[in-house]
């Protein structure tokens, strides 16, 4: 079995959305939905979109979500802690970039640390890691190594802690649980270029800082 993981910067400032196959059944999961673009169509098109998964309730992940679930009809998820962002511009931050453009919509699937997400024949386990915002979440396939980590962990960076919501105290403590997963993982991120797990224990600023 195994999962791919193709990557379309969308939205008012790029932000990644992935696209998750799992190959032995072509079922889709997309995560983090900026925008709702003909690229994204196009590749979706014909194809069984099981799950909108969020990383967290920014506007620039989630503002292609209503659209998304319009042409697809697929499960929204997102950590309990950041579900009202979907229903409130001032929450996700849209008001302050774009405010008029988000239309609310409700989650269906409220995520909780620990929770599993089956897509096909693939497994993908969220890990609760605030800090960026309260309710941000990775997701994690260990079967096949794959990390999406959000605003959370970035090439050579993590993600700020000055938005509402946000703690230094957690995101270095979501850094360190990230750090001390087993073996290596391909991660990709929210914004820019992805990068490995075991890239970053050794490169990264932040979790240089908090030592092996
Ligand atoms: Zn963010
Ligand atoms: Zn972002």
């Amino acid at each position: 079995m195994a999962l791919t993981v193709e990557t379309i910067p969308q939205g008012p400032v790029q932000a990644n959305t992935h696209i998750l196959t799992d190959t032995a059944t072509g079922k889709i999961a997309v995560v983090d939905a900026g925008d709702c673009t003909d690229a994204l169509k196009d590749r979706l098109n014909g194809k069984s979109v099981e799950y909108i998964l969020l990383t967290h309730g920014h506007f620039d992940h989630i503002l292609g979500v209503a659209a998304l679930k319009a042409l697809t009809g697929a499960e929204i998820c997102i950590h309990a802690a950041d579900a009202d962002c979907l229903l409130d511009e001032e929450k996700s931050l849209c008001s302050w970039e774009c405010a008029g453009q988000q239309t609310p919509i409700q989650a269906d699937r409220l995520l909780h640390d620990g929770d599993k997400i089956v897509l096909g024949e693939s497994v993908l386990h969220v890990l609760h890691t605030p800090g960026h915002t309260k309710g941000g979440v990775c997701y994690a396939d260990y079967e096949n190594r794959i990390l999406l980590t959000g605003d959370t962990l970035f090439c050579l960076t993590a993600g700020r802690t000055d938005f509402p919501g946000g703690s230094d105290e957690e995101l270095l403590a979501s850094l360190i649980r990230l750090r001390n997963l087993d073996g290596d993982f391909t991660v990709y991120t929210g914004h820019n270029r992805a990068t490995t797990l075991e890239f970053e224990r050794t490169r990264n600023r932040y979790m240089r800082r908090i030592g092996r």
